[in-house]
């Protein structure tokens, strides 16, 4: 059955109302068409690919795909050379760039971050030294989100939380910007997400707004005065989106944006009491559904200092680049900045950190095993050899097998393709030790 056919009556009268009458019926047929395949390139593993291919209107590096692709057996994507993600969604680039045109924030929460798409484009536009912490309520989720950080090897600057938004409210004018991508009802997601059409309902509208609600009540209060927070949804209801922002507005002596985006990009803008909303509709953009508005606070001290901790002995191993940013944490070594440092440890008894810096591996007895992120961390923090091989090589590592590698010395090496690290393999003599993380090998492919 046509998806147009089982869209929620209740949800086609709203849009009925809300669109210009001439919208409508195109509205509706776009619900016909095919979703766009898109990716973003990784900036900080630059690699001439997908040069032939359009770039989205609002993010030069976010380009659209001429046809599907399956990346799972593309070993650029498990190299981090980009990231999948719908185009809509990317206009949180040029949001970023029109904020922040010189000046970064210096501690940024992504409040609802995984899978990772719009924290790691953040990440990915923000300063060498700003800290970004990626939080995510759902444990499993948090794991997905660590693992896309650490793929992309964007910066050493990034820490990942699992915790509820409530346990941020203790936390005043810590943040100098937030962003929040709320769970929402998806309505601007049916097209892809079966879930989303098939758990609509007006009540279930109501309960996204009221949790938004909290998480935004939770949250505003640790966002710092002249500090933004970008609100974003895939939802067309105004209960979750512009009455929200309405009111935090008010709650919180907020300012909202306004953006001159170009006619010819097909974004609605929308004013409300007190703000501006843009609104990306399926008809009018090549992108799924979205919402996002822009506020700035007014009011408060400014970003709270936080003095340095510095840490106490340096640490060397020989397999390691020099640098006082080698630490010790339990077993494992993780190389840790002292911006960082200075984060972690002010917010390490409230929150529950699931991943920190870079981690570099682990001594076991005399020998140091390497971590999966100092393969892929766009640096290099290791004196390993590297070799570089082939698609079919390469594939065969991650799937987990034994690569066959024409090696002559025994020893660790980095496995490149595209001189972009993929993984650690150990040569053993007649065959080599796989190193690749077994949660992220390929599976049946
Ligand atoms: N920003 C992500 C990205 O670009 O990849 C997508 C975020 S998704 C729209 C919303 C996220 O909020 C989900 O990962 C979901 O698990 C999380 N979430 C669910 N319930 C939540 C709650 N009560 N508080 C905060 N986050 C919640």
């Amino acid at each position: 059955m046509q998806l147009m056919s089982k869209l929620p009556s209740a949800f086609i009268e709203r849009m009925k109302n809300r669109l210009p009458e001439n919208e409508f019926d195109s509205f509706l047929v776009a619900y016909k068409s095919e979703t766009f395949p898109s990716i973003r390139l990784n900036p900080s593993k630059k690699k001439e690919i997908f040069s032939n291919e359009k770039s989205i209107p609002w993010f030069e590096n976010g380009k659209y795909l001429a046809e599907k692709k399956q990346f799972i057996t593309d070993p650029l994507w498990h190299a981090g050379a980009y990231y999948v993600q719908e185009p809509s969604s990317m206009i949180l680039g040029e949001i970023l760039q029109r904020i922040y045109p010189n000046i970064k924030p210096q501690r940024a929460l992504d409040l609802c971050a995984a899978p990772g798409g719009k924290s790691t484009l953040l990440q990915s536009l923000l300063d060498e030294n700003s800290v970004l912490i990626a939080n995510e309520v759902i444990k499993p989720r948090a794991q997905i989100l660590k693992e896309n950080h650490i793929r992309l090897g964007i910066s050493e600057n990034i820490i990942i939380t699992q915790n509820d938004p409530k346990d941020f409210s203790g936390f005043e004018e810590f943040f100098d910007y937030i962003q929040v991508d709320a769970p929402c009802s998806g309505e601007g997601m049916f097209r892809k997400d079966t879930v989303a059409l098939r758990e609509w309902s007006e009540a279930n509208c109501q309960l996204c707004s009221e949790r938004s609600k909290r998480i935004l009540g939770n949250i505003l209060p640790g966002l710092a005065k002249d500090g933004y927070l970008v609100y974003s949804t895939c939802t067309f209801n105004t209960k979750e989106n512009e009455e929200l922002v309405s009111w935090a507005c008010e709650e919180f002596d907020l300012s909202s944006l306004r953006f001159d985006f170009p006619k010819s990009w097909g974004i609605t803008e929308i004013e409300f009491k007190g703000g501006f909303g843009y609104y990306f509709y399926p008809h009018k953009v090549k992108g799924e559904g979205l919402f996002v508005s822009v506020v700035k606070k007014n009011s408060g001290l400014g970003l709270l200092p936080v003095p340095p901790f510095k840490k106490e002995k340096n640490i060397q191993v020989p397999e390691l680049t020099e640098s006082k940013n080698i630490i010790q944490e339990k077993e494992k070594l993780v190389w840790e900045t002292e911006e960082l440092r200075t984060v972690k440890n002010f917010i390490s008894k409230r929150l529950n950190i699931v991943y920190s810096g870079i981690e570099l591996g682990e001594m076991k007895g005399k020998d140091f095993i390497p971590a999966q992120a100092l393969a892929s961390f766009y640096k290099h923090l290791h004196i390993f050899p590297e070799v570089d091989v082939e698609a079919e090589t390469t594939l065969q590592f991650l799937r987990g097998n034994d690569p066959q590698l024409d090696l002559d010395e025994k020893g660790i090496y980095l496995l490149t393709y595209q001189n972009l690290g993929l993984g650690f393999v150990k040569f053993i003599g007649n065959r080599s030790n796989n190193y690749y993380p077994k949660p992220w090998r390929i599976k049946n492919y």
